[in-house]
């Protein structure tokens, strides 16, 4: 098997969903077949130290064509699980050829439908091949799209020596959907200098900057009397609780009323009866000090509801999650400055862009491998209404151009020329066939 197509066709078949219930590492055993069969391709191809590690992070080494010396390592990173919010068992990816704009009904479930004015970038494909599932659930191109183009760019490297390049080391990471992608990486036995995770949505799109990200629990222990000889003694924890919540400010700091820059407070959890209540806050901003500014409001809001109870207390934690990768990333600026070449080479624009989230980036640059995310052409991640679009991917076919002087860079840009070999792939396998929409037969 060498096309990326074949490859992203199978990826995609192979059920990989993760479990943010377990305990066990990976969440899911399943994701160990796709890790194994990665680790066998990439033997095949000729990557003698391919493997899949105990806790099941596949590891590659494509080993260098220069002379040079003191060339950097680079590593590509992408995971092999699929997101809990939507089934990952059978699916079935569909091409819809020359879209035309209309409304794209999913077989499987006319409910599940995209609508250009709902979905963003999809005003920019008219005309364009449309990857979907069939309604019934997700694609899983999030991130077996960045799967399949780097095992493409493997395969293309361990048969062209004749391209000249650094050591490049792949990552295959499980449990990204579940903040635990990176718990047991290696990063001494990786042994890059850089990464760059291959999962981000619309073409041309470079992610350096992330949320940075803290949890917040609050405990509340009220005073739990008869409710029938209640009077004067009584102070009720769900009331607390329920007073807290009601503070928080109406018109911002929430999810539903900031973007770009802005942060919020957002309350995820509440349980309890009348004597303990706990409660569950994530705090997002993108800076340290706007979480602490966000946190501080959170506590100044808990002591004035618990002053009208003078006998109840509350414990707050506070615990780290992730920061913000900038941080390390502008201390390392040649990592995204050889990016954005490689993409302008490939006849891209570049859009430098940050994410409102995390990616296991955020916290592999602090663990010290400075790690963006460049696009992979996912879109509406964790839905049934996940895309991929044929021509994003064709784009960047021209980038097959000369060597660059890095050769960061030159592996960068080989990454989507075959990713736009993929796409090449997918039209005219659609040309083969009539009619718009039609299901692809398993290769
Ligand atoms: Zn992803």
């Amino acid at each position: 098997m060498t096309s990326v197509l074949e490859r992203f066709l199978t990826y995609v078949q192979i059920d990989t969903r993760s479990d943010p219930n377990s305990v066990s590492f990976p969440s899911t055993s399943k994701q160990r077949h796709l890790s194994n069969q990665l680790a066998v391709e990439l033997q095949e191809l000729g990557i003698k130290d391919a493997h899949v590690d105990e806790h099941g992070y596949v590891y590659a080494t494509i080993p260098s064509t220069s002379e040079k010396i003191n060339v950097p390592v680079i590593c590509f990173c992408s995971h092999v699980d699929t997101s809990p919010d939507v089934t990952g068992a059978n699916v079935q990816p569909i091409i819809h050829y020359k879209w035309d704009g209309s409304d794209i009904v999913l077989p499987d479930d006319s409910k599940q439908v995209l609508r250009m004015s709902e979905m963003n970038d999809l005003d920019q494909q008219v005309g364009n091949d449309i990857i979907t599932a069939s309604g019934t659930t997700l694609l899983g191109a999030d991130n077996k799209a960045g799967v399949a183009e780097i095992m493409a760019a493997a395969a293309y490297l361990m048969q062209h020596a004749e391209v000249k390049h650094g050591v490049i080391k792949i990552l295959f990471t499980p449990d990204e959907e579940v903040g635990r992608g990176t718990e047991k990486v290696d990063l001494v036995k990786l042994g890059a200098d850089f990464g760059y995770t291959i999962d981000g949505e619309a073409i041309g799109t470079l992610e350096d900057e992330t949320f940075s990200a803290d949890a917040v629990k609050i405990t509340i222990y009220g005073v739990s009397t008869h409710p029938g000889y209640a009077i004067g003694k009584l102070e009720n924890a769900v009331k607390i609780g329920s007073d807290i919540i009601a503070r928080l400010p109406k018109g911002s700091l929430s999810p539903e009323t900031t973007e770009g820059k802005q942060g919020f407070i957002h309350p995820v959890q509440i349980e309890g009866i009348q004597e303990k209540v706990v409660l569950g806050f994530i705090i997002r901003d993108f800076t340290t000090a706007g979480l602490v500014e966000k946190e501080d409001l959170l506590r100044k809001i808990t002591d004035e509801v618990l002053a009208n109870y003078p006998h109840s207390t509350a414990e707050f934690d506070v615990h780290e999650q992730y920061r913000n990768m900038k941080v390390i990333l502008d201390q390392h600026p040649s990592v995204i400055e050889n990016a954005l070449t490689a993409m302008e080479r490939a006849g891209l624009n570049p859009i430098q862009r940050s994410i409102r989230g995390g990616t296991d980036g955020s916290r592999l640059s602090f663990m010290g491998l400075p790690c963006p995310n460049i696009f992979a052409g996912e879109h509406a991640f964790h839905s049934k209404l996940e895309w991929v679009s044929v021509q994003d991917m064709e784009k960047s076919r021209r980038s097959n151009r000369q060597p660059l002087p890095s050769l960061g860079r030159k592996s960068i840009t080989f990454t989507h020329h075959l990713h736009g070999e993929k796409s090449q792939i997918l039209r005219s396998l659609a040309r083969t066939k009539n009619g718009d929409i039609y299901r692809l037969e398993r290769v």
